[in-house]
């Protein structure tokens, strides 16, 4: 018997150690170990609890271990787990039915990840353009500071040129501009633009929403060139901002929009939805994921956009998201050194350094951590919130009062 397969693999001790020893060295995870949640609680392998104002980078929105998607989920798993793209399957018929009911969309691709979304619209967008305009209509433009995956296509159209650096060639024709400025867009967006793609507000590049005149003026600029206008709902979507999709609470309506992270609530999902008119230049085989629209993604996330789609819930979300801003409100006005003014929408929220601290929201993250918030950063100098959808006002609380211990522990040590 392989030396390796011999039993106890599945229950053997690991801890943080472990990480280093045997992951590819990508990411620098906390110091603790979550092993179970539920809601907005988490526990680490010493049984400590944490409230979680991160969601899993905007991902649970409905709480880990829902309920509703745990019965779900089990209900399927003991039906039908997968069986390809030869076949298509009730559970994703729905979802598709469901989203195209709720959006300005009429067709809905499915894939597995942000990236894989981003992938599917930037490759859909270059292909209509070639074939109602030719190939030279092939140039995407891209913000600044805008993340949008980290497949080599993505990568190089997201505007953070670290995450480049190393892989090149690049995809060609890409270019980027500065993010709300309606003048360098106009400049920009020329005959030979493809696709413009935005996030109707800016996640990990800090948390900073478009405003409505500057997306309305992509809107103009793409149709007047032809360009298709691309939003990637992957941070802001299902729920997020306080509407289904943020481009809801905006005059603008997008051409393609993608969708993940909150869609699967941590099952892996992604979605790209678009009209009749421009789903129709891709045809059979001209694009593809083995598990897009699985069964098991499908249920899980048909039971999200059920769940999450409805005013009262939507409303919620605007009224717990007034309650954390009238907070950090409070906290910058106490702590004028330390802060900026918090910005973001509905429970997408950042809350900036000001310039003396730069660079430090990680440190700050940390002794939160330690007592017992999870918080995310947004870039070096912006600490993140995004708790999940559901959150209480007792739970708003509670973060409120451990970030006001945590920003004391930092600035008695700094
Ligand atoms: C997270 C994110 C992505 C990438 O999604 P993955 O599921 O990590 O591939 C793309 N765009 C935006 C705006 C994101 O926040």
């Amino acid at each position: 018997m392989n030396a390796k397969l011999d039993s106890g693999v599945t229950t053997r001790p690991v801890t943080r150690q472990t990480f280093d020893e045997v992951l590819v060295p990508t990411y620098a995870p906390a110091a603790m170990v979550p092993v179970r949640a539920a809601g907005l609680d988490v526990w680490d392998q010493e049984d400590k609890h944490y409230l979680d104002f991160t969601s899993g980078i905007a991902v649970s929105s409905l709480g880990h271990a829902n309920p509703v998607l745990v019965d779900a989920l089990t209900k399927q798993i003991n039906t039908l787990w997968h069986l390809g793209n030869g076949y298509t399957n009730e559970p994703v018929l729905r979802l598709a039915s469901a989203l195209v009911e709720a959006t300005f969309a009429d067709r809905a691709f499915f894939c597995n990840s942000g990236a894989e979304a981003n992938e599917a619209a930037l490759k859909l967008a270059r292909k209509y353009a070639h074939t109602k305009f030719g190939p030279h209509k092939s140039r995407i433009i891209s913000c600044l500071s805008s993340f949008h995956g980290r497949t080599l296509f993505t990568v190089s159209v997201g505007g953070q040129p670290k995450y480049t650096e190393g892989f090149e060639p690049l995809p060609q024709e890409i270019n980027h501009i500065p993010y709300n400025d309606i003048e360098a867009a106009r400049a920009a967006i020329l005959d030979d633009v493809a696709a413009v793609i935005v996030e109707p507000i800016q996640g990990e590049g800090g948390v900073i929403p478009g405003n409505h005149e500057y997306l309305a003026a992509l809107r103009e600029f793409c149709d007047k060139t032809g360009a298709l206008l691309i939003f990637d709902e992957v941070q802001s979507g299902v729920g997020r901002t306080g509407a289904l999709y943020a481009y809801m609470d905006t005059p603008v309506i997008p051409d393609i929009l993608t969708s993940a992270k909150a869609l699967g609530n941590g099952y892996p999902i992604g979605a790209m939805l678009t009209t009749e008119e421009i789903a129709q230049h891709f045809n059979v085989g001209s694009h593809g994921t083995t598990y897009g629209g699985n069964p098991l993604a499908a249920t899980v996330a048909l039971n999200v956009v059920e769940m999450i789609n409805q005013p009262a819930f939507l409303a919620r979300v605007k009224e717990a998201s007034a309650k954390i801003f009238a907070n950090l409100e409070k906290l910058t006005a106490d702590y004028p050194q330390l802060f900026g003014k918090a910005r973001g929408l509905g429970l997408l929220i950042g809350l900036p350094l000001a310039e003396g601290f730069k660079g430090r929201a990680k440190d700050v993250t940390k002794i939160a951590e330690k007592m017992g918030l999870m918080l995310l950063i947004a870039g070096p100098d912006v600490i993140r919130m995004a708790p999940a959808l559901i959150v209480s006002d007792a739970q708003i609380a509670e973060a409120d009062r451990i970030l006001r211990a945590a920003v004391d522990e930092f600035l008695a040590a700094a």
